[in-house]
């Protein structure tokens, strides 16, 4: 078997436009690497592919050979999804071009550009369209999952902004899928992440905003100021966005010394208006608590994607939850985890949703948890891969407390290898029954798998 697969890599060789590197080529060690560097997986072969000739070639030699198949945009999957061990990885990140046209307000863009690439294009015509938090990100997988970032109450979910798709899919065809041409596969790749085939290039609708108010903002942090903040962030007239994360304060030299340790709250946030607007939304939540710091400013939106980011951890350990409310004594539990957290960093982030993402229906796209009010990520980062179990059980431990026996919804771009249960969490019943009859029709056996995977419908 593995002689008859590095047959068949070598004969992709010479078909070719892009790379194929193996185990005995000097940039190995370095293209197999992902996001979370725990993900130490040895691939057979990773395609840096340019194309979609590229990609259906690399489909069929999965399918013929029944190797596993990931698909890497930007390689952030907290499940390691973007790599695979003894299998084949289809690496996007050299299709980065974005075609930009500002009369009719749409990009075309392919899906291995990062999320900070895209913003800076976009941007230098004052145009953008949300995404996450993240510049390394990639825009494939942040917009299969759905797509919260720094606009979401403002444009709604990243996937409101696909207006089209193309697609290679299992049998090795390139598809367009709009809302017009393969509706269904259309709607399934809005939230059904990577199960469908691989999205090449998306058509995405841009918007005007290009001068905010935004930043970060630090607090300290106490029952009141965690409850007053999701209170203000909800009230907020939907311009305004923030990500929270409560955590033991860094030591950062913005922040003074004698906080180091003790629990903060770090809000980064945009008002996507003018500055008098901006300030009157963010007055609330600054009158919270004297500032520890406040960088909330005019700016330009792609500033948002601005500054070095961290080195990459081994892992996230952690998960996600959607709720509607943060229930009485929330705040407490909170701050008493974080508190106790032994990750190099332990985090709790707050994201306040609602405005335009709630305003779409449930079954529009195959998100459908549009109404959950607030999205709760517990994630516990370490450079020490052999501290994992550790800290699994300190974010289990907090997320049990949160869900406090309600149901149990995750945004699937940040659920990790939950397996099963974290399709069911990532997709309430109906979605998840449309999302399986749209398999059978365009992956009926499966071919990609190694995601959080929807399993064809057995009906033939
Ligand atoms: C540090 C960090 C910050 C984040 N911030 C945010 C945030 O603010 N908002 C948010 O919504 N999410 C955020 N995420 C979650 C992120 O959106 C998901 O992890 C996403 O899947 C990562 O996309 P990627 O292309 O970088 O990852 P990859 O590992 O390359 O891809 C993840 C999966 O998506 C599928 N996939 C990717 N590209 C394609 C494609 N072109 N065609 C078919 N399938 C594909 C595959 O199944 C793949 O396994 C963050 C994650 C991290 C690690």
């Amino acid at each position: 078997m593995r002689d008859t697969l590095q047959h068949h890599i070598s004969t992709l060789r010479g078909a070719l436009n892009g790379k194929v590197i193996g185990a005995d080529d000097p940039r190995y060690d370095d293209v197999r690497r992902v996001f979370f560097t725990g993900f130490d997986r040895r691939p057979a072969a990773i395609v840096r592919v340019t194309g979609a000739n590229d990609v259906a070639r690399v489909v069929g030699l999965a399918r013929e050979t029944g190797a596993e198949l990931a698909v890497r945009s930007g390689g952030h999957s907290r499940a390691g999804h973007g790599t695979s061990e003894g299998g084949i990885v289809i690496d996007l990140s050299a299709m980065n071009a974005v075609e930009i046209d500002p009369t009719t307000r749409t990009a075309w863009a392919q899906t291995g550009v990062t999320a900070g690439d895209y913003t800076a294009q976009t941007g230098a015509h004052g145009l953008t369209t949300g995404l996450g938090d993240t510049p390394s990100v990639g825009l494939g997988g942040i917009t299969l999952g759905g797509g919260i970032g720094y606009l979401v109450r403002m444009t709604g979910l990243t996937i409101d902004d696909v207006l089209a798709a193309e697609v290679v899919t299992a049998a090795g065809e390139l598809l367009r899928a709009d809302a017009h041409v393969h509706p269904e596969l259309f709607w399934a790749l809005r939230g059904g992440g990577g199960n469908f085939g691989v999205v090449t290039r998306l058509k995405l609708r841009l918007h005007a905003i290009d001068r905010v108010v935004g930043g970060m903002l630090l607090l300290p942090a106490s029952p009141d100021v965690i409850t007053g903040l999701v209170a203000a962030a909800d009230a907020a007239d939907d311009g305004l966005s923030l990500i929270a994360n409560i955590l033991k304060a860094p030591p950062l030299p913005f922040i003074p010394a004698e906080q180091h340790g003790t629990p903060i709250v770090m809000i980064q946030m945009v008002y996507a208006g003018d500055a008098d607007a901006g300030a009157a939304a963010i007055a609330p939540i600054r009158a919270l608590a004297t500032p520890l710091a406040d960088m909330v400013r005019p700016i330009r939106y792609p500033e948002m994607y601005a500054g070095a980011e961290g080195p990459a951890p081994a892992f996230a350990a952690g998960t996600n939850l959607l709720v509607d409310e943060l229930s009485t004594g929330t705040a407490d539990t909170i701050l008493a985890h974080v508190e106790t957290a032994t990750a190099a960093i332990a985090a709790v982030q707050l994201r306040v949703l609602g405005g335009a993402m709630a305003r779409v229906a449930d079954d529009a796209t195959a998100f459908g948890h549009r109404r959950a009010r607030v999205m709760v990520n517990i994630a516990a980062m370490d450079p020490r891969a052999e501290t994992r179990p550790e800290h699994e059980a300190w974010a289990a431990e907090l997320a049990t407390a949160l869900a406090d026996g309600g149901p149990e919804r995750a945004y699937l771009g940040f659920v990790g290898d939950e397996g099963e249960h974290g399709v069911r969490r990532a997709y309430p019943p109906a979605t998840l029954e449309r999302l399986a009859r749209v398999k059978r029709r365009y992956d009926p056996d499966n071919l990609f798998r190694r995601n959080l995977n929807v399993v064809p419908d057995a009906r033939r």
